[in-house]
């Protein structure tokens, strides 16, 4: 864990988060500014800054996050579809420094994204 880190004080329970998924490798809740009618953002437990900072041990548990993104959507009920987003860097607007997928689904998404 590191202690500076919001992500990783949601998975220690410090800070409240509204979680839809949960398993001993990642954990899945609602982000506090939705961009869709449904915004989940999936990480995992353990702190990975960012997909540039995965390591080859982390090879296994990136399959694992894509896997369980598409049960969260399914679960969330985006049968029509939905998008998933991993925001890499300062030029790919990445905010918070702890891996995270963004579930999003509810509305018709477009291309190219901003
Ligand atoms: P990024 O821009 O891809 O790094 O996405 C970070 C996301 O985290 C943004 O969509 C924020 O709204 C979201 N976020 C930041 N802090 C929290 C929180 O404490 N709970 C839930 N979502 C958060």
């Amino acid at each position: 864990m590191e202690p500076d880190c919001i992500f990783c004080r949601i998975v220690a329970g410090e800070i409240p988060a509204t979680k839809v998924y949960e398993d001993d490798l990642c954990l899945a809740f609602r982000d506090l500014h939705p961009v869709a009618p449904t915004h989940v953002l999936l990480i995992p437990k353990g702190h990975v800054s960012s997909q540039a900072h995965a390591l080859e041990t982390h090879e296994a548990l990136l399959g694992h996050l894509v896997f369980i993104a598409a049960k969260v959507a399914g679960e969330e009920g985006l049968t029509n579809g939905f998008r998933t987003v991993i925001n890499t860097g300062d030029e790919g607007g990445q905010t918070v420094h702890h891996l995270h997928l963004h579930v999003l689904g509810g509305r018709q998404m477009h291309w190219p994204p901003g």
